[in-house]
């Protein structure tokens, strides 16, 4: 089901312009040039970002340097702290609106989508604000009478963070409110395709009471910033996510002066579904998991492994109910799958369909581009017929298409779901405990989905084995991951003297 995009729509609305946020200032960008952002969805310029340069990049590092080594967020309470963190969930929240806006429009997502989005993160916004005041460090009272060993945690200082453009809002909200919660100052880069809503952020943050210099906002391509902000010397840390490729050039970026380096990256996702599941449950799950955010997510659950005895019948039940999808124009409510982010990324999923009808697998549903009038959109596409060896099977492609493979034995089903680099997220589907159990012990992945796909909570912590991923964002110890630990051992009464034992011996 299509839903056609009426250009007019935007025609008429205004670029909205942003600046950039470095020291407490909306500032231009060092050389004034500018990025405009074309909505995905309607063909016409929406937003005007002032460029970064590498010398903007430095600028930014340097207020939050100096925000971290003289200012005072460090040094405020646990609670100071978090009550400025809880300040921005209410103005976050506040302008939902707003934000649900600028991410529907430049990324191309369904308008009701990113409202659900938005709430998740105001979610996250809270929760870090409450493990603000939890972060503690440790101490040992079992050293002998005269040693005490106190473990302090600190923030661990300047945290660069590079955030991809299919979850502007969320994405960043997995990072900041934590980084923040930690006393940690920051240089943001959003995606120059989605950086709307993180400027907006920075206002919200201003608004709420953070001083100057601790969240700093640039815009630009990563290939313009992204060697300053991953290698800079007063950079303590790189908080990265997006594609595996990028997140292994910032690895060695960070590398040259052994910064510390969070990653969250790719997935080819499967779903492992016996014939004893429920399948009404599933076939919803696997067009939610596929078709969600036009597959364009980290999560998506791209590959399904079926049983061979109910192959052919889930698949077209799938089919069946993918028919009922509707595609298009992301600002009607109604909508369930939006645009695709660029041209460019169109035709590099259209090629992975190409290559894999050209390799024997058949179209089952869908198939290639949609003509609805502006923008650019995909129809959502399942290939059966699928085999472990294909580009389709194994690399991730990022968009609305499903690779449909089978399995006889869940040995056989165990091999397929690990025979790729990835390994974030996986989904089983059994009514038999036993069967979910060996699934769920057997794959390599972050996160495992027993009966369901793509649920997450604050408390629960997510990232990816392999080359999805270095470290996990959310859940209780998030905060910890942008701290480092100081030992202090502190003795009591008269110590041993060391020249007199030698003396005696
Ligand atoms: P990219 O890796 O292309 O970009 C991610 C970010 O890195 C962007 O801000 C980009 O800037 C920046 N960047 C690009 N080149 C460099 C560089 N040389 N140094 C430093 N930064 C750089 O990913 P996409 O934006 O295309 O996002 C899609 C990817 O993100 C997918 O692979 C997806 O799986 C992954 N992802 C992972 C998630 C997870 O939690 N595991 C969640 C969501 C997405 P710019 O684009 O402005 O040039």
């Amino acid at each position: 089901m299509t839903v056609h995009i009426r250009p007019q729509a935007l025609a008429d609305t205004a670029v909205r312009p942003f600046s950039m946020l470095i020291g407490g200032a909306w500032v231009s960008g060092a050389e004034g040039r500018t990025i405009d952002r074309v909505a995905p969805s309607h063909g016409v310029t929406v937003s005007r970002y002032q460029a970064a340069t590498a010398i903007d990049a430095e600028r930014a590092i340097a207020a939050a340097r100096k925000a971290f080594d003289h200012g005072p967020w460090p040094h405020m309470t646990a609670s100071q702290r978090s009550l400025v963190l809880l300040k921005a969930a209410d103005l976050i929240a506040a302008r939902a609106d707003e934000l649900a806006y600028l991410d529907c429009i430049e990324a191309g997502k369904p308008i009701s989508q990113v409202r659900g989005e938005i709430a998740g993160a105001v979610d996250i916004w809270r929760y870090a604000a409450a493990l603000a005041r939890e972060l503690h460090g440790d101490s040992y009272n079992s050293l002998g009478r005269n040693m005490l060993g106190v473990v302090l945690r600190e923030a661990i200082g300047v945290v660069s963070i590079i955030t991809p453009w299919n979850f502007p809002s969320l994405i960043v909200s997995q990072k900041l409110p934590f980084a923040l919660a930690a006393g940690c100052t920051t240089v943001v880069k959003p995606s120059e395709f989605t950086s709307g809503s993180t400027l907006l952020l920075g206002e919200i943050l201003m608004e709420a009471g953070i001083p100057q210099g601790v969240v700093n906002i640039i815009v630009g391509t990563g290939a313009e910033v992204g060697a300053t902000l991953t290698t800079h010397h007063d950079v303590d840390m790189v908080s990265f996510t997006g594609s595996t490729g990028v997140g292994r050039l910032s690895m060695a970026n960070a590398a040259q002066s052994l910064k510390k380096v969070s990653l969250e990256l790719g997935g080819k996702n499967p779903q492992i579904v016996f014939p004893d599941a429920d399948l009404d449950a599933f076939v919803d799950a696997a067009v939610f998991g596929a078709w969600f955010n036009a597959g364009e997510c980290c999560n998506a659950g791209s590959r399904l492994i079926l049983h061979e005895s109910i192959a052919a019948d889930v698949t077209a039940r799938i089919a069946e109910l993918s028919k009922t999808v509707r595609v298009g124009d992301p600002l009607d409510p109604k909508t369930q799958v939006g645009a695709i982010i660029t041209p460019q990324h169109l035709a590099r999923i259209s090629d992975y369909v190409h290559g894999a009808t050209e390799s024997g697998a058949t179209v089952a549903h869908g198939g290639g581009a949609l003509d609805l009038g502006a923008g650019q959109f995909m129809s959502p596409t399942i290939l059966s017929g699928v085999t472990p060896d294909m580009a389709v099977a194994r690399e991730e492609v990022f968009g609305p298409v499903l690779s449909v493979l089978t399995f006889e034995s869940i040995e056989k089903a165990l091999h397929i779901a690990n025979d790729t680099p990835y390994g974030l997220s996986t989904g089983v589907w059994s009514r038999d405990i036993d069967t979910c159990m060996t699934v769920a012990r057997g794959v390599r992945a972050g996160t495992v989905w027993v009966n369901t796909f793509m649920d997450g909570t604050p408390e629960l912590p997510f990232g990816g084995t392999r080359q999805s991923g270095l470290g996990r964002e959310l859940g209780r110890r998030a905060v910890e991951d942008y701290t480092e630990e100081k030992t202090i051992q502190i003795h009591r009464g008269p110590r041993t003297a060391w020249w007199a034992d030698r003396a005696e011996a």
